[in-house]
């Protein structure tokens, strides 16, 4: 059958682009593009100004670059031979039946797929639905799920607005600012029935009933489902119902949480997909486990009761939040107004409902708490690392009063980082030539690694300069923008292209500004701070990036000491802070810094991953020994560090000020007897062959480990489908080529 008109969004940009071209269409459709090896060629090449003007959007680049320029390229061989050879490679990927997972584990069925649920996904800069750490661990686990050819399907929100923009005014004070995502022009398609009608769902959300569409977005073989309810035929506020990530109060948040959790479920649904494995990763989505209960008492005419065991046998949980009042609860209130209508539907009285919340039974003023809910009605829960789960059992004791702490049953898996999207290409390819062309299917193979110490010093390190080149490039870029956007003095504005030195030793600090992460530790002893920085012979640049959320006037208040500490003459071109993080960014981090600095009060880092994103591309950690660190970080027998540096040590304390003092004086004692010694310790053409032992130990010790295949290996043998040996299943990860 031919089809007269374009019948889905791919179809209709195919039409539009020239006969060699057309299979463009098909990777800008699949996020896959963005962790191939022409990752940085592919669309960029077609007109570069655009591509950043489009915000890295590929549907967006080739719908408005000129048909001259396409057919340019149309007609270019070496452009022709790299697309052909991609599309290749992807449709080998897409059409792959012999995969690891399908090796290992076959009880993992298209059929019944893995279900997870997660607020955030931060898959690409071009599809802003992310915030920070959570989302993009999402993003990573999706990727990873796909290359290992774990059958698994993405459940999550689809925000008009997504997180916030930020800016900083003349004062550095962070201003909020909100941009629309433009569905219709982003890769991703609103799912339709065979009559071309969106499938929609219905959910009641207070008293109205809300309609919910679904966009689907291609992670490689992966299907991430996002819900919209921005549709005409709802309630003016309804439409808003995912207007915002983390945007709005208590309300709007159980409001999401029950688009997201119910809704999540109902979509599956109605798109016929039958989850073997419902995934919550965070408490955000555990309504989800109401609505598989639901409908298993409407199918099988049982009690909640009788039903209770089989919901806990399809659900696993992850925790992310080590502390109690960062676990998402609320009042009781709250719940009538919302689930009202919802108890009955489960057979359920208000109490017996509202119990399965409740951290202590009996209590009329315990609110419901999410992590609860899912602790309750799950078979399996994690912590996301050794230290996170030891914190987990401590917190959650509570809910079991007949166990002892150390048999409360929340295990933990760590956390990694998908090794393509985070490599650099000019790394990767290096890694190519001297690990073998095969590394990143065999990315936990420590042996593959170990062949690192086969580069070169000066072949590494010639690429860490280009990369640090680059990454100046961004900032200096990034911050003359900001500059005149602010209307600053034009000689100030000026000055922006001659901020930051590459050949000078550098700090990377980004993540968000929350105050337990302590962004301006390093400020603590102004003085001595400025000595190490300032030092003529021997200086050190330190590049900041991350948002305060608009709430919290304490992270906003430690941005703006950073923004004045900045303005110091002696530091004019030291300190650098990029406005606006996001993963473009902090991919130019990550890839171009020397060393990666992570200072948050112990032990409230559940995992951090941004540090292991610099292990992949020579960089090193400079980090307090929490989360992922205490598992990475490795020291000789003096006590000295093979692979980075610990700040602090195991010291702790309670007493806040006297941590921050016994940290700050560790750092600036690492910076100067043992940083920025070996860092200047160069040989006559300027190559530190200490510093680059120390990149090689980063590498090689820290990148077999802190992955998401890794991580998808033990959620898969663990969690998914216990019972698979580990072992087994480990030595045989590797993705089909
Ligand atoms: C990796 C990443 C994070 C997480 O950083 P942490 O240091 O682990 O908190 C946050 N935001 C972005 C954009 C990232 O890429």
């Amino acid at each position: 059958m031919v089809n007269t008109f374009p019948s889905t969004p791919a179809d209709h940009l195919r039409a539009r682009l020239p006969r060699s071209l057309k299979r463009l269409a098909d990777l800008a459709y699949n996020y896959w593009w963005c962790w191939a090896a022409d990752q940085v060629s592919l669309f960029e090449t077609i007109n570069p100004d655009e591509w950043d003007r489009c915000g890295h959007n590929p549907v967006v680049l080739l719908e408005s670059v000129s048909y001259e320029r396409l057919t340019q390229l149309s007609i270019d061989p070496y452009y022709l031979k790299r697309i052909n050879a991609l599309v290749e490679e992807f449709d080998r990927y897409m059409a792959a039946s012999d995969t690891w997972a399908s090796r290992v584990a076959p009880q993992i069925s298209k059929k019944h797929p893995v279900a997870y649920f997660c607020a955030e996904f931060g898959i690409h800069e071009s599809l802003p639905v992310y915030s920070g750490g959570l989302g993009i661990l999402a993003g990573d686990h999706l990727k990873s799920a796909s290359d290992l050819g774990v059958p698994m399907v993405g459940v999550g929100l689809f925000y008009r607005q997504g997180y916030f923009h930020q800016r900083l005014n003349r004062a550095g004070w962070q201003e909020d600012y909100y941009i629309d995502n433009l569905f219709d022009r982003m890769p991703v398609e609103l799912v339709r029935d065979a009559q071309g009608e969106p499938i929609t769902i219905e959910l009641q959300v207070r008293a109205r009933m809300v309609k919910i569409q679904i966009w689907r977005v291609q992670v490689g073989r992966v299907a991430l489902y996002l819900l919209d309810t921005d549709r005409e035929d709802n309630d003016p506020i309804d439409r808003w119902l995912t207007g915002h990530l983390y945007g709005g109060n208590q309300e709007t948040r159980i409001a999401q949480e029950v688009v997201l959790g119910i809704g999540g479920v109902r979509a599956l649904q109605a798109l016929g997909i039958e989850p073997g494995v419902y995934h919550l990763n965070e408490g955000h989505a555990a309504f989800c486990l109401l609505e598989v209960a639901r409908l298993e008492v409407q199918k099988t005419g049982k009690s909640f009761y009788d039903i209770e065991a089989s919901v806990r046998d399809r659900c696993v949980f992850t925790t992310h939040t080590p502390v109690p009042a960062g676990h998402d609860v609320f009042s009781a209130d709250l719940m009538d107004s919302f689930f009202a209508h919802y108890w009955d539907q489960l057979g359920l009285s208000r109490e017996q409902f509202l119990a399965l919340g409740a951290r202590r039974l009996g209590d009329p003023w315990e609110p419901f708490g999410m992590t609860v809910l899912a602790l309750r009605l799950t078979r399996a829960a994690n912590g996301v690392s050794e230290l996170h789960g030891h914190v987990s059992r401590t917190m959650w004791t509570v809910l079991y009063p007949d166990r002892s702490e150390d048999k409360v049953p929340i295990g933990y898996i760590t956390n990694g980082v998908h090794a393509s999207t985070w490599t650099a290409a000019l790394m990767s390819d290096l890694f190519t030539e001297y690990l073998g062309p095969d590394w990143q299917t065999r990315v936990l193979d420590p042996d593959v690694w170990s062949k690192v110490d086969q580069i070169p010093d000066e072949e590494l390190w010639w690429r860490h300069g280009v990369l640090k080149e680059r990454l100046i490039a961004h900032a200096r870029y990034k911050i003359k923008h900001a500059r005149q956007n602010r209307g600053e003095d034009w000689d100030f504005v000026k000055a922006a292209d001659h901020i930051l030195d590459p050949n000078v030793l550098t700090i990377g600090f980004a993540r968000r500004f929350s105050p337990y992460k302590r962004g301006n530790l390093l400020l603590r002893d102004a003085e001595r701070a400025l000595k190490i920085f300032g030092n003529p012979e021997r200086p050190v640049q330190i590049i900041f990036s991350g948002k305060a959320h608009p709430a919290d006037e304490e992270g906003k208040r430690i941005i703006q000491r950073l923004m004045e500490w900045c303005k110091q003459p002696d530091l004019w071109n030291r300190v650098a802070f990029i406005e606006d993080y996001d993963m473009y960014t902090a991919r130019k981090l990550v890839q171009g810094v020397d060393v990666w600095l992570n200072n948050p009060r112990r032990p409230l880092e559940a995992s951090g991953t941004s540090g292991q994103k610099v292990c992949f591309n020579g960089g090193i950690n400079c980090s307090v020994l929490d989360g992922w660190w205490c598992e990475g970080y490795k020291a000789d027998a003096s006590g000295k560090g093979i692979n980075g540096w610990a700040i602090g040590e195991n010291a702790n304390t309670s007493d806040q000020n006297l941590q921050d003092k016994i940290d700050s004086d560790s750092l600036y004692q690492l910076l100067e007897e043992e940083i920025v010694p070996l860092y200047y310790n160069q040989d006559q053409n300027g190559v530190p062959h200490g510093w680059i032992r120390m990149m090689k130990e980063s590498i090689k010790s820290n990148s077999p480990a802190f992955n998401t295949h890794r991580m998808i290996a033990d959620y898969v043998t663990q969690v998914y489908a216990p019972g698979i040996q580990a072992k087994v299943a480990l030595s045989l990860a590797k993705v089909p080529s």
